[in-house]
């Protein structure tokens, strides 16, 4: 089973489809469950 399909059956949809909220406007990553992205920890 790949990645993708795996993720499928743990949370029901695509990793594209899971949004943990506002993409973050410096990158345009997701941002995860606690607010944080990768970009804002320099
Ligand atoms: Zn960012």
């Amino acid at each position: 089973m790949d990645e993708e399909s795996l993720h499928e059956r743990l949370y029901g949809k695509k990793p594209e489809e899971v949004k943990y909220g506002e993409p973050c406007p410096l990158c345009g990553s997701r941002i995860d469950e606690f607010g944080m992205c990768a970009c804002d920890s320099e």
